[in-house]
């Protein structure tokens, strides 16, 4: 396999780290949250979502534009119907130590998994059973073979059986602040990177980065948001077809409302993820489905106009 490292994930990160101390630094910055489950004390501005990293594989990653348009617009993904409910409530952990952190995402790792692989078997992907690795990492820079990321970046990695990064300081530093905030940020982050995780065994993640790789670099960021885009609404479709059972309601639903409603590009910085309007639209649309089930048909990024993925 020859791997390489991605320019872009290497750019990313250095706006992630600023990214981060504006957190810090800027406290409420994206202003007061609309919701009713607002809390008095501010927010945290929500931080850019979570990148993902490319590696080729040589040989079934050879795409031409004709079969890496195929595999990005008409995937058999799209055709898979309902996710099921996966059934897992909420861990009941405090999101207050690493490893209560990891305890969580790998539930819910392990929770995606499990309903996942139901549609990429239907879909034909080779690789339908595959459950992607989790790390979580605090202080140190980490290093993975998408390149080496410091900081409050949450990322996927699709080398071999792909893998999740998820900072805890982060969730831990939001969960002192507002756990409410804490569980649907950290609920919502790893739902965005197995999103990616299911991109990957798809075929949609690598035909993509060919495709951005064969742009001009605006294309090329128009290319980067269909990508993002549609891997929220895929996390956001797993997170509504087990909201009964989370259950993602109540206060618990107004803040995720809040979160995938203030996420996305931010004036500055690359436009390679959307604005806050369309991660909007595509996290609700994957939620809500086709009002009977939520399905990955709901995140068809790449049959619609620019004007939708913004
Ligand atoms: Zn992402």
């Amino acid at each position: 396999m020859k791997l390489r490292v991605s320019k872009k994930l290497r750019g990313l990160v250095a706006v992630g780290a600023v990214a981060a101390c504006a957190v810090l630094a800027v406290p409420n910055a994206q202003g007061a949250p609309t919701v009713a489950a607002a809390p008095t004390g501010a927010l945290p501005p929500v931080p850019v979502q979570g990148q993902d990293g490319k590696v080729y594989d040589s040989g079934r990653d050879a795409w031409s534009s004709a079969s890496a348009w195929n595999a990005v617009a008409k995937n058999r993904i799209y055709n898979t119907y309902a996710i099921p409910a996966s059934k897992c409530k909420r861990p009941n952990v405090a999101l207050n130590t690493e490893y209560r952190v990891r305890y969580f995402e790998q539930e819910l790792v392990r929770c995606m998994s499990t309903v996942w692989k139901t549609n990429l078997w239907r879909s034909g992907a080779a690789k339908w059973n595959v459950t992607p690795a989790l790390v979580v990492h605090g202080y140190n820079t980490v290093k993975s073979a998408c390149g080496s990321v410091t900081g409050w970046i949450s990322f996927y990695c699709s080398a071999g059986n792909g893998t999740i990064y998820i900072p805890w300081r982060q969730i831990v530093t939001y969960y002192a602040d507002n756990p409410t905030y804490a569980v649907a940020y950290a609920t919502n982050t790893i739902a965005h990177e197995y999103g990616h995780h299911v991109q990957h065994m798809a075929g949609i993640l690598t035909a993509s980065h060919w495709r951005q790789d064969h742009m001009s670099y605006e294309a090329g960021l128009q290319e980067s948001r269909r990508r993002e885009l549609q891997a929220s609404c895929f996390g956001s479709a797993y997170i509504g077809s087990n909201k009964a059972y989370y259950p993602m309601t109540g206060g618990l639903k107004d803040m995720w409302d809040y979160v995938v409603s203030h996420s996305g590009d931010r004036p500055g910085y690359p436009r390679d993820h959307g604005s806050w309007t369309s991660h909007n639209f595509w996290s609700q649309a994957g939620f809500k489905g086709n009002g009977t089930y939520s399905h990955p048909g709901s995140c068809q990024t790449w049959s619609v106009p620019a004007t939708k993925v913004a």
